[in-house]
């Protein structure tokens, strides 16, 4: 039931990334920024930021359009990847562009209002026959990333909007505020390996929890591992601030 919850609401997304495009886009923001504008997509990246603080990566596997193109590119290509030599590179093209976006800001003079609709005027991002080619553009380029690399090719190797969600997760557990989690009972597995070949983030769901949580920074809070083990031994759960010390040192 879930896991078709879940589903439901990313091709939800997903059929709506017509219309929120503009707010989810990296280039925007730059655009926004040369003008000292904080754009509309800008404001979505600090929303972003603050949900991480309590729900970690919750948003890419119940609200990100790209989530029901992950799951679209599965069928094609469900390797497991390597997340640590994908996230360095994802990292070094986001340290590139918010270089950029802090670079525009200081031509433009800092900050000097706020558009939400900047390039949006209509309110609907792609709102003219020209747009959909930019669109079009993007959505084969996710794919194909996916396509080539494996399972969420295209989160862990190019997502701009990963580092904000991550961010705030890590704030929240620096601040010991309760988050939400993947939570074990470690002694009653049977190390059947069905948690880590359900995972679509490639986490190592089987020794991950055995310390009684998941404490990867890729989770995205799916439920996927919780669905299919056997013993019913994963569940989601908001910790108590005294967990995060100790999930907090146990990453950093
Ligand atoms: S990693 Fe990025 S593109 Fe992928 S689901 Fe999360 S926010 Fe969306
Ligand atoms: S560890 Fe579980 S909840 Fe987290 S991404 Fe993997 S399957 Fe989803
Ligand atoms: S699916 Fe459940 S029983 Fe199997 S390895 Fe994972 S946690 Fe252990």
């Amino acid at each position: 039931m879930r896991r078709k919850i879940r589903l439901m609401l990313a091709c939800a997304a997903m059929f709506l990334f017509p219309l929120t495009f503009n707010y989810l886009s990296p280039y925007v923001s730059i655009d926004g920024a040369m003008a000292g504008l904080v754009s509309g997509s800008l404001l979505v990246f600090a929303l972003q930021f603050l949900s991480g603080i309590f729900l970690g990566r919750a948003w890419c596997a119940w609200a990100c359009p790209v989530a029901g193109i992950a799951e679209i590119g599965r069928g094609v290509n469900d390797r497991r990847v390597n997340i640590k030599k994908l996230a360095a590179v994802r990292y070094a093209i986001f340290g590139v562009w918010f270089a950029a976006l802090v670079g525009a800001f200081v031509l433009a003079g800092g900050i000097r209002g706020l558009d939400p609709l900047h390039l949006t005027e209509k309110i609907v991002s792609i709102d003219e026959p020209a747009k959909f080619v930019t669109y079009y553009f993007v959505l084969i380029a996710l794919l194909a990333l996916t396509f080539a690399v494996g399972r969420r090719g295209a989160c862990h190797a190019i997502c701009w909007m990963a580092p904000f969600l991550t961010a705030g997760e890590l704030v929240g557990r620096a601040l010991r505020v309760p988050q939400l989690k993947i939570r074990s009972e470690a002694e009653k597995c049977v190390s059947c390996g069905l948690c880590t070949k359900s995972c679509p983030m490639s986490i190592d769901v089987e020794t991950e929890i055995k310390s009684g949580r998941v404490k990867s920074l890729a989770c995205i809070r799916c439920g996927a591992c919780a669905d299919c083990c056997p013993k019913r031994i994963l569940r989601f759960a908001c910790g108590e601030a005294k967990d995060n010390v100790i999930y907090g040192k146990s990453v950093y």
